[in-house]
Parts: structure tokens; C-alpha cells; sequence
């Protein structure tokens, strides 16, 4: 049996980045992952601009109850002349400060009165009230590395920089099919001795919420002949291939024979629940995962292996999710051997925050899985008592890893 850790850092080891990257528009980027680092060429802001509405003056002409002239007005958008000395001009929010005004009095603060603009400010500063040439980005500043998956934050910065397109990632091709000659569709009535393929739509919405490009190809019965030919036909349409089921050493599990048969396979038993059978390999030089067929199972090893794994195909940098550490809301009093991922769910208790979880962990209950926001992880060969801390994986982010 192979440690989790064993398991999965060899799987990333065997994970190369695409190198094929598109030109994309930034209203069409969200959730690509970028292929370039994006340097500013500019100041942002450009100018020193005003933080209010009110008055740019020179502090050292501010005196109580003097009255000062408006010898300019100057609205966002528009430059205005150097100040004159003795004199004020009206802004407003975002217009450049001009030249020899060193703060910015908000309007709150001053009286208009016959002549000019009077202040009640007895203490002013400085700079007040203006925001700085660079101060959110300077010219040269590296803003989003590779690697990084486009949110909307991101596409605001790289528009705030006058950037109208960049490079991606093009999207992985991922194909899939479930195995199981048990496997009823939906749409189809039900069959004594069969169960409906829940694996097939899970994975239509798992690789989709990946940014990647499914290409589903159904059930397949349990035949080396049918295997063979659907990961043929897998391989030469997609980037990598990854199915559910088959992949115990059981009579009727064809995955080892048929990825032997067209490449090499390496099958593990891996030291955890659930999920135990996982299988890596290639076929026709396309890398395949193999996913345990029972659901939970797959959903898991889906997360914690697949999702890896495709994410660095996809040239994501950022690969593996970061746990958080809460208080356990339970209490783990038989130690197993394998490291536990079981299907939890954050709680508010007063003023902090415990892990709860899904009462029936096993394998076959799919519900745990919907009821679950994450998996809390219990390590090997440990038991737990409520207050405890335990690491907590959410399941329900968005990309982003
Ligand atoms: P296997 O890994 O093929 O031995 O399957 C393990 C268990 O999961 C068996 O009980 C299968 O019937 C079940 N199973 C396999 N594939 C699916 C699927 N696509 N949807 C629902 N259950 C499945
Ligand atoms: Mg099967």
C-alpha cells in the first residue's frame, strides 16, 4: 500500500504543464489560467489626485478665518494649472492635484464667502487628502504572475493597467467515461440487478468546474474489448483521460488489462478512505486516472488527486488546497490505519467554529457527500476528542485552489 502523500506527489511528479496558450480578450478571461506575467507599464494612479470633494490649497497659505480666492476649478478628467500662490482651487474626487498644492480640504470644512472660500480647519497635514502617483501600482510592478487563474479582482487590475488582452492557457480536453456493465443512464427505466450511473454526472460537472473542457463518453460495459477501445477512442480526442470503476483486480475490472494492453499503468492501493484502488497511467502517450467506481470514492479521489493533477496539466500554479485548522465537533475514539477523509461541515458555536460530520461515513452514501461543505481529515492511526483541533478542506470554493 502506498502513504497519501507517496501517492499523490508522484502522481504531480507526472504532471506536465500545456504549453499551448491563445490570445484572450479580458471580458471573455474569467477563470483562465494565465500563461504570461503582466508588468505595468504605468502609474496607477498616474497623477496625484484628490481623495474628496473640496479644495487643493498650499498649507502654508491656510490660515484661520483668512479668506482665500478659487483661482481654478478642476473636475476628474481634466488637468488644471499650477496653483497660485495665495489662492485655492475647487476639486473633485479623482482630479489631479496641480502643481504647488500640497493637500486637499474636503468641502466639509470650508465656507464660500464674498471673495473666496474661508476654512475651519485649525490643524492641517500635509498631503491630506490626496492619493499618490503609484501608490496602488508602480511602472515595472509585477501585478499577476503565471499561473495564476483570471478572478474578477484580476481582470479589474490588468484593465486598470490599459492591458485589453492576454495570454492563456488554452483549455485542457479532458475525456471521461464511467465502467460498469451495472450502469443504467437516467433517462432509462430502472432494471433489477443495475444501479444509474451517478459517476458520469458527477464528473460532467467536476472537470467543468475546473475551467476544463469535458468530453464525455458514457458508460462502457465491463469487456476488455469495449475498455480497449473506449481508451483508444478517449486518447485520441483529449489531453488526458479519466474514468470511474473497474479498477479493483477483479475478474470483471478491465481497466488494468486494457491500459496494459495500450501503454503502462501503475495501480495503487492507497492508504486512505475512501477511495482505496486508484490507478495512473498512459495510453497512446495521453496520461489516464483511474477513480474508484463507487461514488463517494470518486468524488474524493477526484478532489484530492485528479484535481491536482489536472490543474498542473493546465498550467494552474497553485495546485493543492490549503487546510484550515477548527476545532473538532466530534469526537474520533477508534484510530484506523488509513487517513480518513470524511464528509464534513463548518458550524457556528457561539463565537467560533467546530467541524461537524456527516453521521454515516460510508462509502456508498453519495448523501454525505451533498449534505458535506468539505472533508475534515483525520490522520493515520489517531483518535480524536471533541475541542480538538482538525484540518478542514472546503469543497465548495470555486477555483482558485
Ligand atoms: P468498481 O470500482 O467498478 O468495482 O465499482 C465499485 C462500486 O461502485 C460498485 O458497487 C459499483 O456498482 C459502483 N459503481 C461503479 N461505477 C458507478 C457509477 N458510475 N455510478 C454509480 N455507482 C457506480
Ligand atoms: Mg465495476
Amino acid at each position: 500500500m502506498k502513504t497519501f502523500d507517496d501517492a499523490l506527489s508522484y502522481l504531480l511528479s507526472k504532471a506536465i504543464s500545456t504549453t499551448n496558450t491563445e490570445k484572450m480578450s479580458l471580458e471573455s478571461a474569467l477563470g483562465r489560467i494565465l500563461a504570461e506575467d503582466i508588468v505595468s507599464q504605468l502609474n496607477v494612479p498616474p497623477h496625484h489626485n484628490s481623495m474628496m470633494d473640496g479644495y487643493a490649497v498650499r498649507v502654508a497659505d491656510i490660515q484661520a478665518d483668512k479668506t482665500l480666492r478659487i483661482s481654478q476649478r478642476i473636475a476628474a478628467g481634466v488637468v488644471g494649472q499650477s496653483l497660485e500662490t495665495g489662492t485655492v482651487a475647487r476639486i473633485f474626487t479623482g482630479a489631479p492635484v496641480p502643481e504647488g498644492a500640497d493637500a486637499v480640504i474636503m468641502q466639509e470644512e470650508a465656507t464660500e464667502v464674498e471673495g473666496g472660500v474661508k476654512f475651519s480647519v485649525d490643524s492641517i497635514v500635509r498631503n491630506q487628502n490626496i492619493r499618490h502617483i503609484g501608490e496602488d501600482i508602480a511602472s515595472g510592478d509585477v501585478i499577476l504572475s503565471k499561473g495564476q487563474r483570471l478572478r474578477a479582482q484580476d481582470l479589474g487590475l490588468i484593465a486598470s493597467i490599459g492591458i485589453a488582452s492576454i495570454s492563456v492557457y488554452q483549455r485542457l480536453r479532458v475525456a471521461t467515461f464511467s465502467t460498469g456493465s451495472e450502469l443504467l443512464e437516467p433517462s432509462e427505466q430502472p432494471e433489477s440487478g443495475k444501479i444509474y450511473n451517478a459517476n458520469r454526472y458527477m464528473l460532467s460537472g467536476l472537470i467543468p468546474q475546473l475551467g476544463l473542457e469535458l468530453i464525455d463518453l458514457g458508460r462502457i460495459p465491463d469487456s476488455l474489448e469495449a475498455t480497449i477501445d473506449a481508451l483508444t477512442q478517449a486518447a485520441s480526442v483529449a489531453d488526458v483521460v479519466v474514468t470511474t470503476g473497474g479498477v479493483s483486480v477483479g475478474d470483471e475490472d478491465y481497466i488494468k488489462p486494457a491500459v496494459e494492453h495500450l501503454g503502462q499503468l501503475d495501480l495503487w492501493k492507497v492508504k486512505m478512505k475512501p477511495g482505496k484502488p486508484l490507478a495512473y497511467g498512459k495510453v497512446a502517450g495521453k496520461p489516464f486516472i483511474g477513480l474508484p467506481g463507487n461514488p463517494v470514492s470518486a468524488f474524493t479521489t477526484f478532489h484530492l488527486f485528479a484535481r491536482p493533477f489536472l490543474l498542473t496539466m493546465q498550467g494552474q500554479a497553485k495546485v493543492l488546497p490549503t487546510p484550515i485548522w477548527l476545532t473538532a465537533g466530534f469526537d474520533w475514539p477508534k484510530p484506523g490505519f488509513r487517513r480518513e477523509f470524511v464528509r464534513a461541515k463548518l458550524k457556528n458555536v457561539g463565537q467560533h467554529t467546530e467541524v461537524t460530520l456527516f453521521p454515516n461515513q460510508g462509502s456508498g452514501i453519495l448523501t454525505s457527500a451533498v449534505w458535506a461543505d468539505g472533508l475534515a481529515i483525520i490522520p493515520e492511526d489517531s483518535t480524536l476528542s471533541k475541542g480538538d483541533l482538525v484540518a478542514y478542506y472546503a469543497l465548495n470554493t470555486q477555483e482558485g485552489a
